[in-house]
């Protein structure tokens, strides 16, 4: 997807001060569901998830992709009946969160809910789990063979993994 905008999150990720404050408002509000691992997506997942469970007294645990493929390596283990949490930094399309759903479904893990820092979706994301996000910040998204910016040949620049016009 190309967009005019894009949300840096790594402003907010290198300073620990501010993480920790978001990451209690992830805590503030799953508390009460016994979590036992926090799930991110590396690379931005991996701070999130390390810093709620810190606060949570649980485990944190990341996915990395392989050929593509979202999966846990390095060992990390969840068995079934585990009460896993999602964190995410940006939900756009709710593509990553939701295969980061489907990874811990997979081993069988009871999936209690999920938390992002922004949602830039045009409409809030829908998910099949509890879902909360800090702030909603529609911001403009197009497919590629339809992007007004692409028409206007405005070149397309790939900062952190994603597509975009600056
Ligand atoms: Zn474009």
């Amino acid at each position: 997807m190309h967009s005019a905008h894009y949300i840096e999150k790594f402003r907010v990720l290198e300073r620990p001060d501010v993480t920790q404050k978001l990451c209690a408002e992830f805590v503030r509000r799953f508390h009460d569901e016994s979590v036992d691992v926090v799930l991110g997506a590396a690379v931005g997942g991996i701070i999130l998830a390390y810093e709620t469970a810190r606060q949570l007294g649980c485990k944190a645990m990341f996915t990395e992709r392989e050929e593509g493929v979202m999966k846990l390596r390095r060992g990390f283990a969840i068995h079934i009946g585990t009460r896993v949490l999602i964190v995410e930094d940006i939900v756009t399309t709710g593509s990553s969160i939701k295969e980061l759903i489907g990874v811990a479904r997979s081993y069988g893990a009871n999936v209690v809910g999920a938390a992002a820092i922004v949602d830039r979706g045009k409409e809030p994301l829908q998910l099949d789990v509890r879902f909360e996000v800090l702030l909603r910040l529609p911001l403009d998204l197009y497919e590629p063979n339809s992007c007004p910016l692409c028409k206007l040949g405005v070149p397309v620049q790939a900062p952190g993994s994603k597509w975009l016009h600056t």
